[in-house]
């Protein structure tokens, strides 16, 4: 079963386009508006349907998202890359079919390990690689008990003041 037929099964509607699924449960939503207040042109309560894709990146939408307190809104992204914890490289790797098209890296020390480096190919950004890369370097030094410090740009404004990452940092 797929997660789209899983959710739909428990009351969920689908919207989607070619990078992700988006999916969502009125008898679950708290009405708090984390999604209006993330992006007003995505979600909008008034208009019909009330969740357009086409407005902003998938990423930035996957990140609205993870903010909904209810999980009345939840997604899938669609695309066909491997994210790829890499220990003897000190970074995590995207590959689409085979083809590295972004790494996160980082600098190891017994406690603490420094990502210094967070990128993907132009052709590929927008669809929350970067983003789950990250997720995957994080992933990993929790399963080691060690902390992060994100020095780049991407990765500090991604985990800085976020209360899901506060463990690690
Ligand atoms: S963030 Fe979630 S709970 Fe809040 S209004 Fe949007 S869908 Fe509903």
């Amino acid at each position: 079963m797929t997660k789209k037929e899983e959710l739909e099964a428990q009351g969920f509607k689908t919207y989607e386009n070619e990078d992700i699924q988006v999916f969502w449960n009125p008898k679950l939503c708290q009405h708090i508006g984390a999604c209006v207040r993330g992006n007003g042109k995505v979600f909008d309560v008034i208009r019909r349907p009330w969740v357009d894709l086409s407005q902003a990146p998938a990423s930035e939408i996957a990140d609205i998202i993870d903010r909904c307190p209810s999980k009345a809104l939840q997604y899938e992204l669609l695309n066909p890359i491997s994210i790829v914890f890499e220990e003897a490289l000190d970074r995590a790797a995207a590959y689409d079919r085979g083809k590295q098209i972004g790494e996160c890296e980082y600098s190891p020390s017994e406690k603490m390990w420094i990502i210094s480096h967070t990128g993907v190919e132009p052709a590929y950004e927008g669809k929350g690689i970067a983003r789950k890369l990250v997720l995957k370097v994080i992933e990993a030094a929790r399963a080691k008990g060690v902390k992060i410090r994100p020095l780049c740009s991407y990765a500090k404004k991604m985990m800085s003041g976020k209360e899901e990452f506060q463990d690690v940092m």
